[in-house]
């Protein structure tokens, strides 16, 4: 039995992890809509499914990690007339910054992303036999998911029909619009109907295109299969998203649409609910201009995915000193001292301190996923390394910091040693002042061994008459 346990939104309770398959784990993760650039609020979803990925392959998982792109939605549309751009290069211009993103986040690619265009006809294949089986129905060229008629709706958010039916609300048109169109107010739209020259595609019910619940479901069944594993996405996402996801894919199939749904808490800003809308709008690019992937990193995991987390410059300091300790303790690893990809693996079985690492962070990860207790034990780790004398454990101790600081999907990148293009061309012309200064006291020896070992670093000096020297690079 796998020791892991996880909160179950759906239970509201933590449970013990049982996969499908025993040995794998099918993880399908909401991903973004893609009509503007991702903030902290997608940079904590996108870190923690990252992490929980990560940690249930080095506990032997074969995962399969599934994050769509949702790249047709109401929102892609009205940004596309504010640009008078089409649909199609707005998603595709934040799918790509999306994706540099993540990549800048080190938060490792899904090993599928379907986009929602390519399962259109899935979609409507959907909607139609969930009218065939009497869950929805067709409405002036929209289809609704008959509410009503799924008797466990609610299930996810744990509020009964009626409590809902108080909070209804629509999104795109005005209520009373949808009065004459809907069953039930809380009925949501499997198809909207689209005006001729708009974004759509043809269906049974005319021009139109899916909704977004639509989307995911209709993904999941076809990437993935009727039952997956674990569901997840932001706490934001369990009511209205999942909640009908869950409605539509459960009515059609008559089996649970996911063992275990995982949702993570929100960021605040000064105790307010980060989201553009808020006006405190802070992109994930902008913090990258500050503040290293790491210390982003490490700044969310220091607090249990569940917990909200307040965004303050004083606790990204705060967390950008807490990673150089660890990147200052990390460099006594030796990567790879052959150089050719047979770094010895840390070997935890006859130390003690190795095997308290790995008992002490294993605990806290299969405790649903407790990176605020694994991330301790990795400063832990670095406080024995800082006092150890002998150079060899402490080498051995850095390479374990490594590879369980990679578990977590830091890279520990010594920072200090990189320099930018700036500092680089700085250094440059520093060392042809020198070189200058040496010719000038006809010190050639000197002057040449200045351009020589910039040329082993593939510089080339450039000597101009009358004039400075200049460089490229070769
Ligand atoms: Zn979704």
């Amino acid at each position: 039995m796998s020791p892991l346990k996880v909160f179950n939104t759906l239970t509201g309770k933590k449970e013990d992890f049982h996969s499908i398959t025993p040995g794998k784990v099918v993880l399908y993760a909401c991903g973004p809509t893609v009509y503007d650039v991702s903030h902290l609020g997608h940079a904590r979803m996108a870190l923690t499914f990252d992490v929980i990925q990560r940690y249930l392959r080095f506990s032997g998982y074969d995962v399969t990690f599934v994050r769509n792109i949702t790249d047709i939605d109401d929102k892609i549309i009205n940004r596309a007339k504010e640009l008078h751009q089409l649909p199609e290069q707005v998603a595709r211009q934040y799918t790509y910054s999306f994706w540099r993103d993540m990549h800048d986040l080190n938060a490792a690619s899904p090993d599928i992303e379907p986009r929602a265009t390519q399962y259109i006809q899935a979609m409507i294949n959907f909607a139609e036999e969930l009218i065939k089986k009497g869950y929805a129905y067709e409405s002036g060229g929209d289809v609704y998911f008959d509410v009503a008629s799924f008797s466990e709706y609610g299930k996810l958010k744990k509020q009964s029909l009626d409590d809902l039916l108080q909070g209804a609300r629509e999104q795109v048109r005005s209520q009373d619009e949808l009065k004459e169109l809907k069953k039930n107010p809380v009925d949501f739209a499997l198809w909207k109907s689209a005006s001729p020259g708009d974004t759509g595609w043809q269906s049974p019910w005319g021009w139109g295109r899916p909704g977004w619940h639509l989307e995911c479901s209709s993904m999941i069944k076809h990437v993935l299969g009727e039952t997956i594993d674990i569901h997840g996405g932001g706490e934001d996402l369990v009511f209205p998203h999942h909640e009908n996801e869950l409605a539509q894919s459960e009515a059609l199939h008559g089996k649970p649409l996911a063992r275990y749904w995982l949702h993570n808490s929100f960021v605040q800003v000064e105790a307010e609910k980060m989201s553009k809308s808020l006006g405190n709008f802070r992109t994930i690019q902008s913090i990258l201009e500050q503040y290293s992937a790491d210390a982003i990193r490490f700044f969310v995991l220091q607090t249990h995915y569940r917990s909200p987390i307040e965004f303050c410059g004083e606790s990204m300091d705060a967390a950008k000193s807490g990673t150089l300790r660890l990147i200052r303790a990390a460099r006594m690893a030796v990567d790879d001292a052959n150089g050719d990809g047979t770094a010895e693996e840390p070997d935890e079985g006859s130390d003690a301190v190795l095997q308290k690492l790995d008992s002490d962070f294993r605990e806290a990860m299969d405790d649903d996923f407790n990176t605020p207790r694994a991330t301790a034990a990795l400063f832990g780790l670095a406080d024995t390394i800082f006092a150890t004398t002998d150079e060899t454990l402490a080498t051995r101790y850095a390479g374990a910091l490594k590879k369980y600081a990679g578990v977590l999907g830091f890279t520990l990148t010594d920072t200090a040693k990189i320099i930018d293009s700036s500092t680089g061309s700085g250094l440059v012309d520093v060392l042809l002042n020198l070189r200058e200064h040496a010719r000038a006291n006809k010190d050639y020896k000197q002057s040449d061994m200045i351009r020589d070992e910039l040329a082993k670093l593939g510089i080339k000096v450039m000597d101009v008459k009358g004039a400075k020297a200049g460089w490229e690079r070769a």
